[in-house]
C-alpha cells in the first residue's frame, strides 16, 4: 500500500505524516487548517482538498483528530472519506476515541466496502516525532497484516488487541493508568517538597523503585522546569476520562479514582490550565498546598 491519505495534521499527526514521507510512501493530506497542510506538503505531501478528496487518491486513509465528533465528521459527514473512498480502502482511524464511536464508524464505512482499523496510539509528541509510538489495533486480522509494516513506520511497537473497537478499549485502559499515575505523583511531590526536601532529589531517590515509572521520567524533568507546554493537553485527557468513565458505566464496572482524578482536571480547567500539558495536573496540588516543586 504505497498511497497513503492522511487526515489531521496537529500536534501528533504533523510528525507521524512527515514520518511517512521520510519512510518513502506518498501521501495526500488534509487539515481543516491550511497552514498545517502548508507544513506538511513543504516535506513532500500532495494537498488534498477534502477528507472525500484524500481518500479518492488513496487506498489507504489514517485519521488523527481529536475525538469522536470530528472522526465522524471527517468520515461519515459530507465531503468525507466514505464519499470518496473505493470498495477495498483501509481506513485506519488513529485518534483517541469513543470505542462504541468506532463500532459505529466501522459499520457505516461496511456498507461501502470500507474497512476500519481503530488503532490509538501512546506515547506523546516525542515518541510521534522518534517513530517510536505504542500503536494498539482494533479489527480484521487480515487488514491488520496489511497495514503492519506502515504502522511500523510510526511505531516502536504494534500489538492487534481485538475486533474493532478494541484499541479504543485499550487506550482508555492505558489513559486511566496514565492520569492516575500523575496525579499520585504530583501528591507525592507536593508533600516532599512542603516537608522541605528537595523534589529533583526525591525523583532521583526513588526513579530506580518500584515507584519509578514511565510517567515519572517523562514528566518530573519537566514539573521541575515549570514547563507545562503540551504535549498532551489536560482538556484531551478530560476527554479520553469522560469516555473511559462512559465505557466503564455502560459495562458496569466502577472506577472511584479515575472519578476523581476526573473532578482535579476540571478544577484546572476552571482555573485556565486546560491547555496545559498533562503534567500541569501537578498545579492543582500546588494551589491546595501552597507550594511549588521545582
Ligand atoms: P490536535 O488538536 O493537535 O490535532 C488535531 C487536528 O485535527 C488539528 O490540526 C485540527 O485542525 C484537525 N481537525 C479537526 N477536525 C477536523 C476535521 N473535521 N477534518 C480535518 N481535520 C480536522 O490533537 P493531537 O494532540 O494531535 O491529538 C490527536 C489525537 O491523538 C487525539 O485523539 C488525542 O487524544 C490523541 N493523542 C494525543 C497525544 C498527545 O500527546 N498530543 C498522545 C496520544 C494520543
Amino acid at each position: 500500500m504505497k498511497k497513503i491519505g492522511f487526515i489531521g495534521l496537529g500536534i501528533m499527526g504533523k510528525p507521524m505524516a512527515k514520518n511517512l514521507l521520510k519512510a518513502g510512501y506518498s501521501l495526500t493530506v488534509y487539515d481543516i487548517v491550511p497552514e498545517k497542510v502548508e507544513d506538511v506538503v513543504k516535506a513532500g505531501a500532495k494537498a488534498g482538498t477534502s477528507s472525500k478528496d484524500v481518500a479518492a487518491k488513496s487506498e489507504l486513509v489514517i485519521t488523527m483528530l481529536p475525538n469522536s465528533p470530528e472522526v465522524k465528521e471527517a468520515v461519515l459527514g459530507k465531503d468525507g472519506v466514505l464519499d470518496g473512498a473505493k470498495p477495498g480502502t483501509i481506513l485506519i482511524d488513529m485518534s483517541s476515541i469513543a470505542p462504541l464511536a468506532s463500532k459505529e464508524v466501522s459499520e457505516r464505512a461496511k456498507n461501502k466496502g470500507v474497512i476500519v482499523l481503530d488503532a490509538p496510539v501512546s506515547g506523546g509528541e516525542p515518541k510521534a516525532i522518534e517513530g517510536t509510538l505504542a500503536i494498539m489495533v482494533g479489527g480484521p486480522q487480515e487488514a491488520f497484516d496489511q497495514v503492519k509494516d506502515v504502522l511500523g513506520v510510526m511505531g516502536a511497537s504494534v500489538t492487534r488487541v481485538g475486533e474493532v473497537g478494541s484499541g479504543n478499549t485499550t487506550k482508555l485502559a492505558n489513559q486511566i493508568i496514565v492520569a492516575l499515575n500523575i496525579a499520585a505523583m504530583s501528591e507525592a511531590m507536593v508533600l516532599a517538597t512542603k516537608s522541605g526536601v528537595d523534589p529533583e532529589k526525591v525523583f532521583q531517590a526513588i526513579r530506580g523503585g518500584l515507584a519509578g515509572s514511565t510517567v515519572l521520567d517523562a514528566k518530573m524533568p519537566l514539573v521541575l522546569a515549570g514547563n507545562f507546554k503540551p504535549g498532551f493537553r489536560i482538556e484531551l485527557h478530560i476527554k479520553d476520562l469522560a469516555n473511559a468513565l462512559d465505557t466503564a458505566h455502560e459495562v458496569g464496572v466502577p472506577v472511584p479514582l479515575s472519578s476523581a482524578v476526573m473532578e482535579v482536571m476540571q478544577a484546572l480547567r476552571v482555573d485556565a490550565h486546560g491547555a496545559d500539558d498533562h503534567g500541569g495536573i501537578i498545579q492543582f496540588y500546588e494551589k491546595l498546598a501552597k507550594v511549588q516543586v521545582r
